[in-house]
């Protein structure tokens, strides 16, 4: 604990899923900062102890903006998902924030982190005397599931300008679901992450000799991998594709591909429409059906006009 943080005579429990949803997070925001809100329920002791307990985690929201050194969220979203979470749990209330340093490595709050935080406590709207926020520090090389990343905890008072650790001998993990997000998701299993990683690899390998005019691009939003670029037709024209790898959840959670697709020739506007949704084992099958089918639909159209 660092020198100038006081100890907190606070406990916080904390569900390993909301952690979990939290880490997926990071993974997928892994070169700007991101977070989200927190809450739950607390306690006092007679000592004047605090228990914080924590059961959900409410995510940044659609229109959230990040940066590797800021983050602002999605406000509007945030408060829609609380009014719902608190139908079904009257007793929520909202607890504080976490966001991530491990992008930037500042292993501590920022003076800019406390001075919202303080404001934020301070207002007399903000419910409760006591803001709660959990820092991700850094990812851990080699750690693997709710140990991948470091984390930290301090609790901010009204009225008070310290701002205190939580020891982490006082932070407890627990199963409980989560009321926020709900139904989380078990992490795709290892199998499937290798699966599709194997598929990654086999397109890198294969399409820039199919389709040269592919490239591969990464979706940092997303935390997925697309190819874009143009498509040749056997008339000697071009279409622009895109080909996201989507998560499908029908199919274990395993990684699949659709197509995109701009400027389609009208003849082949029937074809466009049939793949709308369909889901591709690879990147490469999925614009080989593409350009088959297209191709296809040119020598109808040609040889319909040369019959004529
Ligand atoms: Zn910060």
């Amino acid at each position: 604990m660092n020198s100038d943080l006081k100890d907190a005579n606070a406990t916080v429990s904390i569900p390993s899923l909301v952690l979990k949803s939290i880490f997926n997070d990071c993974d997928r925001h892994d070169h700007d900062e991101t977070g989200g809100r927190i809450v739950g329920g607390f306690r006092r002791g007679v000592d004047g102890s605090l228990e914080v307990s924590v059961t959900g985690v409410i995510e940044a929201g659609p229109n959230a903006r990040r940066s590797s050194t800021s983050f602002f969220q999605d406000g509007d979203y945030q408060a829609e998902i609380f009014r719902q979470i608190e139908s079904a749990h009257p007793e929520v209330e909202h607890l504080g924030n976490w966001h991530t340093h491990h992008v930037n490595g500042f292993p501590n709050l920022s003076r800019g982190d406390i001075a919202t935080y303080r404001r934020i406590v301070n207002h007399e709207k903000h419910n409760l005397d006591f803001f709660y926020a959990l820092l991700v520090v850094s990812r851990l090389a080699g750690g693997e599931g709710i140990s991948r990343y470091c984390i930290r905890h301090y609790i901010l008072l009204r009225g008070d300008d310290a701002v205190y650790e939580v020891d982490p001998a006082k932070v407890t993990l627990t199963r409980d679901p989560p009321v926020w997000p709900l139904g989380s998701k078990p992490e795709p299993s290892k199998t499937e992450a290798g699966h599709s990683k194997e598929v990654r690899a086999r397109d890198s390998a294969t399409i820039p000799d199919l389709f040269p005019a592919l490239r591969p691009y990464w979706s940092k939003r997303a935390g997925t991998l697309y190819w874009k670029g143009v498509l040749e037709l056997v008339d000697g024209s071009w279409i622009d594709v895109t080909v996201p790898e989507v998560v499908s959840w029908e199919y274990g959670e395993a990684s699949c591909y659709q197509v995109l697709a701009k400027k389609v020739p009208s003849v082949c506007a029937g074809v466009y429409e049939n793949f709308s949704g369909r889901q591709f084992g690879s990147a490469a099958q999925a614009v080989s059906a593409f350009e088959r089918e297209l191709n296809q639909s040119l020598y109808r159209a040609i040889n319909e006009r040369s019959g004529q």
